[in-house]
């Protein structure tokens, strides 16, 4: 299984070129970046940070200047679409492209719903016609109570209000997807908790078919942590087979994985999610190769910020013979994290995205907590932002 993930390749882009990676860094950016992971990648620091923010915040003790001015500001473009214009512009100047996420989870009313969907939306008036932005992004718990989505996968008998609640998403849903196919802004629909997962991956297949009958505008997400990852890019491609529609596919390893485990383990059931990082790499770099295999119907995206799956994905391109910049594949990485593998592949004119989350700060905590969390020195990805960082601010210096 290791060796899928080792196999030899030879590298296209060089992900080690620190100077190309922080180029739209000032010093100043560059070492309160690396203030930034040296905290996070202590995971007790990281803890006590994450759990004292949520507290301070919910108290309503004035942090707010603190989180915005440290990792919100590391890792967000600003509170509004209007405050993100200088990330949207640095980051176009160095030919990435911006993914506008309003990134407010966890909603609970209908107004509030209502409001997240008139959002989605002015983020679609603002990427019209600017290739600066390429893509829009949603997550359906902006737009969904999550226990009604629970209750639909779970196969409960739904009551008349909740019949209506659930035709008021799918009637946000497709108002989106059908302003993002007038205006051809290709749009995202994020992937969530497993035990949700099913009425979202419909709502996207009933989009994917109705607006995708001339190119790829609606894209699913796959999670290939999830033992039946691969199964479900392969069910994805049948359906858009079937119903002749472009797939549009984002392809991540997933987010979630301890709640996953812990919540299969207190209600008794096998865990969705592969028993071994390994087994998440190989699958997700099969369903790269499977996704290049049919690229005449699949447009793919590759949310990863895994220096193999990115490198072996380019030397996919190459045995396809594809063009650096052929539309049908995309690289994304998150704001703040894996520069070196972003603007490297910009660079070499490769078709990348980051996606910028916005919003107000505490409406963007659970996003904020989940990046802290992948940063610790457990997960590994501070260590290597943190090489990287340091790299630099040493050749910096050195000049
Ligand atoms: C552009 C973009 C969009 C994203 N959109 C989504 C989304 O819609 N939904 C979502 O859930 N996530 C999303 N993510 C997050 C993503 O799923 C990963 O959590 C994150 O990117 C880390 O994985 P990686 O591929 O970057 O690299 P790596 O650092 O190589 O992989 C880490 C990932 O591997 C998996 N993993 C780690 N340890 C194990 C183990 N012991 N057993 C099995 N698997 C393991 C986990 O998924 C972990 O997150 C997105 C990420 C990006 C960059």
């Amino acid at each position: 299984m290791r060796e899928f993930q080792t196999m030899e390749i030879v590298p296209k882009v060089h992900f080690n070129d620190t100077a190309t990676a922080f180029s739209y860094k000032t010093d100043q950016q560059l070492k309160k970046a690396h203030f930034i992971f040296s905290l996070v990648n202590h995971p007790w620091v990281s803890a006590v940070a994450t759990g004292a923010a949520r507290l301070a915040l919910a108290l309503g003790l004035p942090v707010k200047g603190l989180i915005r001015a440290t990792v919100f500001e590391h890792f967000c473009g600003g509170e509004t679409i209007a405050q993100s214009e200088k990330t949207i512009q640095t980051l176009s100047k160095f030919h990435v492209g911006t993914i506008l996420d309003y990134s407010v989870e966890g909603e609970k009313s209908e107004a509030g719903f209502d409001a997240s969907c008139e959002e989605i939306l002015r983020t679609l008036d603002r990427s019209r016609g600017h290739q600066s932005i390429p893509f829009c992004v949603f997550k359906m718990t902006g737009m969904a109570d999550a226990a009604l989505l629970e209750k639909i996968q779970a196969k409960g008998t739904l009551n008349e209000d909740e019949k209506t609640r659930f035709q008021h998403v799918r009637d946000r849903v497709e108002k989106i997807c059908a302003r993002a196919a007038s205006y051809d802004v290709p749009i995202l629909i994020d992937a969530e908790e497993t035990w949700i997962q099913n009425p979202i991956d419909q709502l996207a297949t009933e989009m994917m078919r109705k607006f995708n009958t001339k190119k790829a505008i609606v894209f699913t997400t796959i999670q290939f942590y999830r033992t039946d990852g691969l199964a479900k890019l392969k069910e994805a491609y049948h359906d858009a087979t079937m119903h002749n529609y472009f797939l549009g596919v984002k392809m991540v390893r997933g987010a979630y994985m301890e709640k996953e485990r812990e919540r299969a383990e207190k209600m008794g059931y096998a865990s969705p999610i592969h028993p071994t990082k390994e087994a998440t790499d190989e699958c997700f770099n099969k369903g790269l190769a499977f996704c290049l295999d049919n690229k005449q119907r699949i447009t793919v995206m590759c949310g990863s910020h895994n220096e193999y799956s990115n490198q072996y994905l380019s030397v996919l391109m190459d045995k396809h013979g594809l063009a650096n910049n052929d539309g049908r594949v995309w690289f994304a990485q998150l704001l703040g994290m894996s520069d070196n593998i972003s603007f490297n592949l910009a660079k070499e004119g490769y078709n990348v995205a980051k996606y910028v989350p916005y919003g107000p700060v505490e409406a963007v905590m659970p996003y904020l907590i989940r990046r802290a969390h992948e940063n610790t020195s457990v997960a590994g990805q501070s260590s290597r932002e943190l090489g990287m960082i340091r790299k630099e601010l040493r050749r910096r210096k050195g000049k």
